[in-house]
């Protein structure tokens, strides 16, 4: 694995001048792209796209800006795309093949260059069915009056949206020029340009290098609130001042992180709370994160997710994952960047309860990938696997537990100057796991020689030296629940003062219940009718597996309601596994499939 990786990382130096010598066989650097740096590498792609919400379909071009002229195939990545012409600089046509259609990869798009060529430009249509957009009726939004397009690129669904190198490993600047029908706005991943005085012609720019699957739009009748002089929040005018008010610490966050980690280098920090349908908590779009309106609790309880994004700024988007084998690099130092936002915001119980709990996903999800015989490694050979089927939590808290012994390593004084050397030595790049590993070899040489790097990175399971994150609190927690629901005590308790995550862990910690304690546990912590979508995730699947009375109309409105992955994932396999409730998830998938990203289609299918 390292071998393989460390030839990946060598792709800078592979780019082999076009030519009679040019080299036939692609040299391929992601197991998940078509891509072939010696080719060439994209440096900047300018879009040219039409909306159009009847068709359900991006119309226009992409042109794509290479680093240097060079003559030969040029192999893109394309997913459902419909080709109509290439083009060089001058309007000239290049002939083109599209190849056949593979299941995770898509179709190569090769376009012959007979003389040296920097520029082509490729006329197409999108898909109805792209893989990264999401069409939605007006039904589907909280206002009902428009409909509303919002795109989820990664890991690699950005090829949906255009003919592209699509590998993290090449990162590409943008500009894109958008026409949307009246009444709508729209925003991107990038910067708004100029307003042109036509309100339905847009344009962006992205001055900043970023992977393709950071490529992100949204269309629909948004309203904006100003947050702080550097942050704005934008959502559907019903949603956008419950938005403001959930989000409204975000300046507070951004400075915490830049006290952390360094300077914001992205100028803006915008974020869009979208229709229920997105099927992400959030996703780290740079300049606009995208987040899941079941954030909204009401009482910022779980704003984390928001940290979570932010904290993206700097690790997974300031630096990202040369492919998915290394998407640890993003999503494990991501939380650990997240818990010290915390842990600056709300304080050390706070971050160390957060700790505590994502050990226990972290064990649940050992324990069923083992069980269905997949890999628990951070980074393994992932050839032919696609991205969306390995996403799990392994990455997040294994990832965040394997940074956190580093830090032990050193002590934490040290560990925030490897921090700032980290986040300087690879500034806008794509990392491989290996090249990692030798700069903590160079930067901290004690924290390589006491841990053991290559069973962290590349065996399955978990380190039996992994740290630990104590809470007290989460202790007599974990006591109360082993007790419950016989144990008197429990009437002492207020649970009115709980956390998000100290409710999450009790539930976490109590053993199956039947029906009538179910009932109980859900009164008990005020579960029925809690604004907090991950709390009524945990006790609607709780209530489906105790076949609760009279639940089916709960579990219907909570699915035809959520479009969050993570929520709608646990609920219906509770319900698949009660046989009194299996057909009712049979109808509510048929039903509700529609509405999904083919993402969270994809982890419903699997069930
Ligand atoms: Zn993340």
């Amino acid at each position: 694995m390292i071998e393989r990786r460390q030839a990946a990382g060598a792709g800078n130096r592979l780019c082999i001048a076009g030519g009679p010598d040019y080299i036939f066989e692609p040299v391929r650097i992601d197991p998940h792209s078509f891509a072939d740096p010696s080719q060439g590498k994209t440096t900047h792609v300018a879009f040219d796209w039409s909306v159009d919400f009847d068709a359900r379909v991006l119309r226009g071009s992409v042109t794509l800006t290479l680093d240097a002229p060079r003559r030969g195939p040029l192999d893109l990545d394309t997913r459902g795309l419909t080709i109509e012409a290439v083009e060089d600089g001058d309007a000239g046509t290049l002939r083109f093949e599209l190849g056949e259609d593979q299941p995770v990869l898509g179709r190569r798009l090769r376009i012959f260059r007979n003389e040296p060529l920097g520029v082509v430009t490729i006329r197409y249509t999108t898909s109805p069915e792209a893989s990264a957009l999401m069409w939605l009726e007006p039904s589907q939004t909280a206002s009902g009056n428009h409909p509303f397009l919002l795109s989820q690129c990664q890991a690699i669904h950005a090829r949906s949206i255009a003919p592209l190198q699509d590998t993290p490993a090449i990162r590409i600047t943008y500009d894109a020029t958008v026409a949307i029908p009246d009444g709508l706005s729209a925003v991107m991943s990038a910067a708004p340009g100029q307003a042109a005085g036509d309100a339905s012609q847009l344009s962006f720019h992205m001055p900043q290098p970023i992977p393709p699957y950071l490529l992100a739009i949204a269309v629909g009748e948004l309203d904006s609130r100003d947050l702080g002089p550097r942050t704005r929040v934008h959502a559907e005018p019903t949603v956008v001042d419950a938005a403001a008010q959930e989000f409204a610490e975000v300046e507070q966050m951004l400075e915490a992180a830049e006290g952390l980690f360094g300077p914001y280098e992205w100028e803006r920090y915008d974020f869009i709370v979208l229709p229920p349908s997105f099927p992400l908590g959030g996703m780290e779009n740079p300049r606009m994160t995208f987040l899941t309106p079941t954030l909204l609790a009401g009482d910022r309880s779980l704003v984390s997710v928001l940290a979570h994004e932010l904290a993206h700024s700097w690790t997974g988007n300031l630096i990202t994952n040369a492919t998915n084998e290394d998407f640890w690099l993003n999503e494990g130092w991501t939380v650990y960047a997240e818990r010290r936002i915390v842990e600056v915001l709300y304080g050390k119980e706070a971050a160390a309860q957060q700790a505590r709990l994502g050990r226990v996903t972290l064990d649940e999800t050992l324990k069923s990938r083992e069980k269905a015989g997949k890999r628990t490694a951070l980074s393994y050979d992932q050839a032919g696997l696609d991205p969306d089927g390995e996403f799990s939590k392994i990455p997040y808290e294994k990832g965040f537990l394997f940074v956190s012994a580093l830090e032990r390593a050193v002590g934490r004084a040290r560990f925030d100057a490897f921090i700032k050397h980290y986040l300087s030595t690879f500034r806008f790049q794509s990392l491989t796991t290996a090249q990692f590993a030798e700069l903590v070899g160079e930067a901290l040489p004690d924290a390589a020689a006491t841990v053991d790097i290559d069973a962290w990175l590349f065996t399955d399971g978990l380190p039996a030296d992994a740290p630990t994150f104590e809470s007290e609190r989460l202790a007599k927690l974990s006591e109360l629940a082993t007790a419950w629901p016989d144990d008197p005590a429990r009437l002492d308790q207020t649970t009115s003062d709980w956390t998000t995550t100290e409710a999450l862990f009790f539930l976490s910690q109590l053993s199956e219940l039947d029906a009538p304690d179910t009932e109980a546990l859900g009164d008990w912590l005020g579960l029925r009718d809690t604004g907090n979508a991950e709390l009524q995730c945990v006790w609607l699947a709780r209530a489906a597996a105790a076949d609760v009375d009279g639940i089916a109309d709960e579990l219907t409105a909570f699915v035809g309601r959520v479009g969050r992955t993570k929520l709608v994932v646990p609920v219906l396999q509770a319900m698949l596994e009660q046989p009194a409730l299996s057909e009712l998830a049979r109808q509510l998938i048929e039903r509700n499939h529609v509405r999904w990203h083919s993402s969270t289609r994809l982890a419903v299918a699997t069930l």
